[in-house]
């Protein structure tokens, strides 16, 4: 251990080297290290005491056990996707990160039962790759599926593009084992549809952010791969006009739409500019712009027609020409093969890297009632454009989540915008709405503001207490999550 080092610190990490061995403990301020010094948006960093990875729900426990005998507090971290700066240290805290990354073991496939178990570091492409290969989904999708892993997804609760038929990830997840700050291990793995034996410890830790302990496995529902798939852009005459649309499909198709994706052409443009070899879904730019998808699992919709045309394409048409006929939908595309159904999924799926790379933003995470997101969008475009600003808007729709992204408008510097004025005005109407200033990317650092300002003092208070009972000493995830 490098001479700076104090005493209590060094002795902390040559008990975590006798554990795990040298290999699998290194420096925070190691030249590999970088990567875990670093948020996914580069807004957040700090350079922790060490990072650790065990390779087993025992090491994990062992290591915890240190951290609450010396007093050492631990960042939980899986793939680094997180939006909100949970999974790195705070710039003056020598925390420990543990990383789930070698936990990446797909430990049971339940073909009968439809289930999963997989540990923390399994990587969510990976879980959907092994379910596919046996006709079944896996029901997360989102542009960090690559990296993204299932302990960060269940600890931020994701959502992603098809939460309007498959649900978040809490709604996914039957089964669940965790290292609590002691050191005493949870397994509640039994993949049980039902369970009424107690407080539900599963859906405490998740979305707790690695708050309350570690996950280290968890067992998913898998849900039946869809027979035929319809998939689509739409431009529609009106925001306001969208839950029409979503509920003419899901009551034509028995509820099956699987994405509904709020793409107006601000974004597509973005999208152009990053990914120049972009296809423009529409001739012209369709200021309500929604990319689709109905999955449906009956074998009898993937039958062709007399014109070629599976029975669910013929659902999506006659839904679609009615809505036009309305002049609710004012243009359509379908895409007419597997590559052009690829190519409209990576078109969405690029929109975050494509906002990055556009310049400086702030995602504003926000879910709403569907029936007044266009009171929103439309309030918000108003006041934003007088700040100077020019909002990218992109989001779940179909489970009323939008990414209401603030840049700088043209000839404006970024640094000279009113932000604040900008969220303090978003989050007024946001509330007066009844909205959530989180949908899905959590609270991590850097919503503890508002968090502090918008969630009801009782609640907070709960989760205070909640955390003082399982985390006495307050050495998982501090400075995170909850305001003080
Ligand atoms: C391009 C892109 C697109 C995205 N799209 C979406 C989207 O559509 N929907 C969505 O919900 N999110 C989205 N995200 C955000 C992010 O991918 C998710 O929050 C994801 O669930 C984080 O998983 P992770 O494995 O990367 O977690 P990490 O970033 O490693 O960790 C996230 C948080 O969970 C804690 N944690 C990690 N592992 C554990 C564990 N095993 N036990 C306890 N706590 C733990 C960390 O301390 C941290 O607070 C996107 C991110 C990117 C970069």
């Amino acid at each position: 251990m490098p001479d700076t080092m104090d005493q209590k610190h060094a002795d902390f990490l040559n008990d975590c080297v006798k554990v795990l061995g040298a290999s699998h403990v290194m420096l925070g301020d190691d030249e590999l290290a970088a990567p875990y010094r670093q948020d996914w948006t580069g807004y957040h960093s700090g350079t922790p005491l060490a990072i650790v990875r065990p390779k087993s729900t025992d090491e994990v426990a062992q290591i915890v056990a240190l951290c609450h005998a010396f007093g050492v507090s631990i960042v939980p971290s899986s793939g680094r996707t997180g939006l909100c700066g949970g999974g790195v240290s705070l710039p003056d805290d020598k925390s420990l990160i543990l990383s789930l990354e070698r936990m990446n073991t797909i430990r049971n496939l339940d073909l009968d039962g439809r289930s999963m178990t997989l540990e923390a570091g399994v990587i969510l492409q990976n879980a959907q790759e092994c379910a596919a290969e046996n006709d079944l989904v896996f029901p997360l999708t989102f542009g960090a599926q690559g990296s993204a892993m299932i302990g960060g997804a269940l600890s931020t609760n994701a959502g992603g593009s098809n939460v309007v038929k498959y649900g978040t990830t809490r709604e996914s997840c039957i089964g669940i084992e965790a290292v609590l700050p002691d050191g005493s291990i949870i397994n509640a793995l039994t993949g049980l549809r039902k369970d009424n034996t107690g407080y539900d410890l599963k859906n405490l830790l998740i979305g707790a952010e690695g708050t309350l302990g570690i996950i280290t496995a968890a067992v998913f529902k898998l849900a039946a791969m869809p027979q035929a798939r319809t998939t689509g852009f739409l431009s529609l005459a009106a925001l306001a006009d969208a839950p029409r649309v979503l509920n003419a499909l899901q009551d034509r198709t028995g509820g099956a739409v699987e994405a509904f994706e709020y793409m107006p052409d601000v974004a597509i443009d973005v999208i152009c500019h990053a990914f120049p070899n972009t296809k423009r879904p529409l001739e012209a730019p369709a200021k309500t712009g929604i990319f689709f998808e109905v999955g449906s699992n009956r074998k009898d919709d993937a039958q062709p027609g007399e014109e070629g045309e599976t029975r669910l394409q013929d659902l999506v048409f006659a839904t679609l020409a009615e809505l036009m006929e309305d002049e609710v939908v004012v243009d359509a595309m379908i895409a007419q093969s597997e590559q052009q159904r690829i190519d409209l999924w990576t078109m969405r799926e690029s929109i975050l890297e494509s906002i990055t790379e556009n310049g400086p933003a702030y995602f504003l995470d926000i879910s709403l009632p569907l029936a007044v997101i266009h009171d929103f969008v439309a309030e918000m475009d108003v006041k934003m454009a007088e700040l100077g600003f020019q909002p990218i808007t992109v989001g779940h729709l179909g489970d009323g989540n939008l990414h209401y992204t603030l840049s700088a408008a043209k000839g404006k510097n970024w640094d000279e915008l009113p932000l604040e004025a900008a969220k303090d005005y978003a989050f007024e109407v946001l509330s007066r709405l009844n909205g959530s200033f989180s949908a899905e990317h959590g609270i991590g650092q850097s919503k503890l503001d508002v968090m502090l300002k918008l969630k009801e003092p009782s609640q907070l208070d709960a989760m205070r207490l909640i955390k003082q009972a399982l985390d006495p000493q307050n050495l998982m995830n501090p400075g995170k999550f909850i305001p003080v």
